[in-house]
């Protein structure tokens, strides 16, 4: 098979990298062997929430700025802060192009409230979620929490207790269904994507509605549990449009509604824009030829290769296996990429989980243009985009979306440029 590009990963890097390529008229195929770090997301994508010396970032622009004195290694600084922030305005557009609909601004970070009700600083957060402009600025200061009975991937209690630091008054209520009695038989049915199936029936909506209903004389505002509309996208709109009071999606444990509907929308996108998309299958191997990777191949497709001018590494890291920790080394497993990781293996970590890790900085080597080093020299036609790139730290610093993202769009153009020259 042949094709302008092969991307190998389809989680968000991948598939941003594949829409704006195939946006741009080329033939190009995904080739992905499973779930993404997608199916986890919390519904927002951060920018820049941090500096790596911990001052907290209300400019994510500015702070890029920052971050190419700071960090020269990082992702951001690679790419430079002007080219950052052009591909931070295009990546909201893409989204919503794909059916993706976020709010938020790059110039300002608004916060968003994980499943423990603690507020975050984020960059984009996907339309219906609980956000706020500033910090302990909640839109309510009556409010009920309604979850759905017996689902314990929600906590009614501990968002209560951050919300009451606010002075909200918060009341709980939960809504049971036959068709929820039906999956509560096996306790381990009840999980996130189970429930949002049944509020796909019109009837469960209904009834849904006509709980919330219940509950607006005496509150401001009404919490749900992110587990409407799976298969359906409007699920959330009805809802809303049912009902007199305002609603807000709190982020539940995984799996993710929100990121596997995103998943499927860029899936959706990809192919209509005519992509090529493999789901589960592994590119196991690659050939090289003067320098240039020439075929790579999978383990489904077994001895027919996968031919490109370019290709873009976009396994993502350690939690998607495109980094693999071996005892004393980091393998990229596909091309032997170069990595960055420090040589002892005491540095890897500290016992203290919500330490900054340094593990979490380790990936793939690049060149300035994310083109991959191997044997220290930049593979030509090689790139590498997203989660598996060396030396950023997505949790801590809160830019993991937008690394994968940015570097996505920015090795779309460096492919496109190329091209063209
Ligand atoms: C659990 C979790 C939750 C997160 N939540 C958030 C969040 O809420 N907000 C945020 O801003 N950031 C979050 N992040 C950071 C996250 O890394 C990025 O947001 C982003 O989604 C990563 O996308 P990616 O495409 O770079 O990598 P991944 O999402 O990891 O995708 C890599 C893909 O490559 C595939 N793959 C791997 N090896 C091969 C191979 N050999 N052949 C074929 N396919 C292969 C994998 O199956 C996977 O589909 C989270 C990260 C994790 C791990």
């Amino acid at each position: 098979m042949r094709f302008d590009t092969v991307i190998i990963g389809g989680g968000l890097a991948g598939m941003v990298c594949g829409i704006r390529l195939a946006e741009a008229g080329q033939r190009c195929a995904i080739v992905s062997q499973g779930q993404s770090a997608l199916h986890f997301s919390s519904g927002s994508f951060d920018l820049l929430s941090k500096l790596p010396d911990g001052e907290a970032v209300a400019d994510p622009i500015a702070g890029m700025a920052a971050l190419e004195k700071m960090a020269p290694e990082h992702p951001y600084a690679l790419i430079g802060a002007e080219a950052c922030e052009s591909y931070a305005r295009q990546a909201p557009l893409i989204l919503q192009e794909t059916g993706i609909s976020v709010v938020g601004d790059c110039r300002k970070n608004h916060y968003r409230v994980t499943p423990m009700g603690k507020e975050k600083a984020t960059w984009l957060t996907i339309d219906g979620y609980l956000t706020a402009e500033d910090s302990g600025q909640l839109p309510f200061k009556k409010v009920c929490i309604l979850n759905v009975e017996g689902f314990l991937d929600f906590y009614p209690e501990f968002i209560a207790e951050e919300f009451r630091k606010q002075e909200v008054v918060c009341h709980f209520a939960t809504i049971n269904l036959p068709d929820l009695e039906h999956i509560r038989k096996n306790p381990s049915e009840m999980r996130s994507a189970n429930i949002a199936r049944v509020f796909d029936h019109e009837d469960n909506l209904a009834a849904l509605a006509a709980k919330i209903h219940a509950l607006a004389a005496d509150h401001e505002a009404v919490i749900l549990p992110a587990v409407i509309g799976i298969n359906r996208s409007d699920a959330f709109e009805v809802l809303k449009s049912s009902v007199t009071i305002p609603l807000y999606l709190l982020p539940t444990l995984p799996p993710s509604i929100p990121g596997i509907k995103a998943q499927q929308a860029l899936q959706r996108r990809f192919r209509s824009l005519g992509g090529e998309y493999f789901l589960g299958d592994t590119v196991l191997t690659a050939e090289s030829e003067e320098g240039r990777v020439k075929e790579v191949f999978t383990v489904n497709h077994g001895d027919e290769p996968f031919r490109a001018d370019h290709f873009v590494l976009a396994t993502g890291s350690f939690f998607s296996k495109g980094l693999i920790a071996t005892p004393d080394s980091i393998r990229e497993p596909v091309f032997g990429a170069d990595t960055l990781f420090n040589p002892s293996r005491a540095d890897w970590y500290t016992l203290h989980f919500f330490d900054r890790q340094n593990y979490q900085a380790f990936g793939v080597k690049t060149d300035r243009r994310l083109r991959v080093l191997r044997g220290g020299s930049a593979v030509d036609n090689l790139y590498c985009a997203g989660a598996g790139l060396a030396g950023f730290h997505p949790i801590q610093d809160g830019c993991g979306a937008g690394v994968s993202l940015l570097s996505a769009l920015y090795v779309a153009d460096q492919i496109l440029k190329e091209k063209r020259s």
